[in-house]
């Protein structure tokens, strides 16, 4: 199993899965409470969101921001997240995040549970990507699973790649990249890159601000 195989069953999950998506936040009251973070976060100016999948963070996002580019290669959670943020200045991309390079800079790199969704020999061509995204004094602000929330799912032993396996009502099966960061290990990987990050716990997930490295 390559990261490619699992990352085209994990976009096939979440396409086919896009009108359960939004269950767990109806759920579960600490992943609404999760939300409410964005009001302390830095999020302003130009925010692009990468996996904004159903557009649950997207409409905070662009009530705090100039403008929102949300960016997901599933169309049918950009039709559920187009629903969610009428009216606001939002512009949506459906692209695949491995492949796509955004066509200027923003002043705010803004991503939840997608971190996780990263092969680990992925994550250095991901932080530059995030790098390069940002204006100068730009930030990435990020929300994801710690390893509490290896609880949750059903993580596949003995897989080259940390994964897990996730199933919809239709009783099919899908496997997904899932790689649980804590918070200290993350904050040094993004120091050693030059980047200077502050990540906290917060009930099981953590919510990181980092600035990449000056541009030399
Ligand atoms: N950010 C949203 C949230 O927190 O509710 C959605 C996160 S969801 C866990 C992951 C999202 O990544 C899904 O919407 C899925 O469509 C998207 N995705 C999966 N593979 C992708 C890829 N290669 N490029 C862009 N988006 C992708």
């Amino acid at each position: 199993m390559d990261d490619d195989t699992l990352l085209a069953e994990q976009l096939a999950y979440y396409r086919a899965g896009a009108d359960e998506y939004d269950r767990p936040y109806v759920q579960y009251p600490e992943l609404r409470r999760l939300l409410t973070a964005v009001d302390d976060l830095p999020v302003a100016g130009d925010v692009l969101e990468l996996a904004c999948g159903t557009g649950q963070w997207t409409p905070l996002l662009a009530a705090r921001a100039r403008s929102v580019t949300a960016v997901d290669a599933a169309p049918e959670a950009l039709a559920l997240a187009r629903r969610r943020t009428t009216g606001a200045d939002v512009r949506f991309v459906e692209a695949d995040l491995f492949a796509w390079r955004p066509p200027r800079r923003y002043d705010t790199v803004f991503f939840a549970f997608w971190l996780s969704h990263v092969p680990p020999r992925r994550l250095p061509a991901f932080w530059d990507f995030v790098a390069d995204a940002l204006a100068p004094g730009g930030r990435a602000v990020f929300v994801d699973d710690g390893p509490a929330g290896a609880a949750y799912e059903d993580v596949l032993a003995g897989a080259p790649v940390p994964a897990a396996v996730r199933r919809l009502d239709d009783g099919s099966r899908h496997r997904i990249v899932k790689v649980f960061h804590d918070a200290r290990t993350l904050t040094a990987d993004l120091s050693a890159r030059g980047w200077s990050a502050r990540i906290r716990t917060v009930a099981g997930h953590y919510i990181g601000v980092a600035e990449p490295p000056e541009a030399g």
